[in-house]
């Protein structure tokens, strides 16, 4: 197989059209078995219920090459999972965990002449999504669905890679108490290009959300969780229930307990408390595990002692072990690595 002719060490994060993508519809809430096309549109009603009343969920994952040349897919079936509970709390009928794993599979084959080669610092980006296809003008969910699985290369999410970013904690609140904060839902997204546009407009990579019924305590950013380092090497992640549960930070805990022995505490984390901390990493699959240097606030900064120029010491080497996990060169926990070819 022959790769595309990409420069890929100079990927930006944005969307590149491949030759495959995976699409399935439901009609009276049975799937068809769905097919590998080559058409990047989607044509629907006007009045589809994803338009009118944003009925619709995603999934992000990555295909890596490995060293010895595999092109595997890192916790797949966890993205299956998750996709399941996004779209039974917007009553979409879900896909089974069968048929999304089958639909990845596919989609990375047919583009393997895409997928980075390894070393090169990309990757491939898998988009899985699902839908209201169908008209729904009176407030209801849509009549029918698509189900579409499609795939770009993609380079480092933040420009500049690994330096450290610097956050604004907003003003503004991502998720409602009881809300839909904990599914992966387009309109959780839509709210939040405000915010985040304030925050690039004033310098900030990204924006620090609070919980929004009292306002103290951490929950992530637009699209990734928080990873805290204490002063004596304890990793600390918010625990919440309208946070988004990335399988990034739930395998970088697993990394830290047992790949570098440290001690892992899942708890509420008030804003009051992140001044103590000697490091601060957003992760997710996009970001990987990004270090942040500082968090601006009204009325302050906060600098980590790891500063602005290089990552700290816990976050480097959880860095580090999950990228060796997924391009192979480190022994991955069973079942966390599925070879696609
Ligand atoms: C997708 C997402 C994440 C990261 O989850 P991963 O499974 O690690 O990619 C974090 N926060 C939000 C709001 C997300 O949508």
């Amino acid at each position: 197989m022959e790769k595309k002719n990409l420069d890929w060490n100079n990927l930006s994060f944005s969307y590149i059209p491949t030759d495959y993508r995976f699409v399935a519809h439901c009609k009276n809430g049975a799937w068809d078995e769905g097919a590998l096309i080559t058409d990047p549109s989607c044509t629907m009603s006007e009045c589809a219920g994803v338009i009118q009343y944003a009925q619709t969920c995603f999934e992000g994952l990555k295909a890596y090459t490995t060293k010895d040349g595999r092109i595997v897919t890192f916790r797949p079936d966890l993205n299956a999972e998750r996709l399941i509970s996004s779209a039974e709390r917007l009553l979409i009928p879900p896909v089974s965990k069968e048929m999304f794993l089958h639909a990845v599979d596919e989609v990375v084959k047919a583009n393997a002449a895409w997928v980075p080669p390894y070393g090169t610092g990309a990757t491939l980006y898998i988009r899985p999504c699902l839908f209201g296809s169908g008209s729904v003008i009176g407030v209801a969910p849509a009549p029918e669905y698509e189900f579409r699985v499609f795939c770009t290369p993609v380079g480092p999410y933040f420009k500049g890679g690994i330096k450290p970013i610097r956050l604004l904690l907003s003003q503004y609140d991502r998720a409602a108490p009881h809300g839909t904060g904990d599914i992966k839902a387009g309109l959780n997204y839509a709210m939040s290009l405000y915010p985040g546009h304030v925050a690039k407009d004033m310098g900030y990579s990204e924006n620090m959300y609070l919980d929004a019924a009292t306002r103290t305590n951490v929950e992530e950013t637009g699209g990734a969780n928080f990873l805290f380092v204490t002063k004596d090497g304890t990793v600390v992640t918010p625990k919440s229930n309208t946070i988004l549960p990335s399988i990034t930070r739930r395998s970088l805990v697993y990394i830290a307990e047992h790949y570098l022995g440290l001690k892992v505490e899942e708890r509420v984390v008030p804003f009051s408390e992140v001044k103590d901390f000697a490091e601060c990493a957003l992760c997710g699959t996009a970001a990987v595990i990004s270090p942040v240097g500082a968090v601006d606030y009204d009325g302050g900064t906060l600098t980590f002692p790891s500063g602005m120029e290089k990552m700290g010491p816990v976050t480097a080497k959880l860095r580090e072990t999950i990228v060796g996990i997924q391009e192979g060169e480190i022994e991955a926990p069973e079942g966390w690595i599925r070879t696609i070819c």
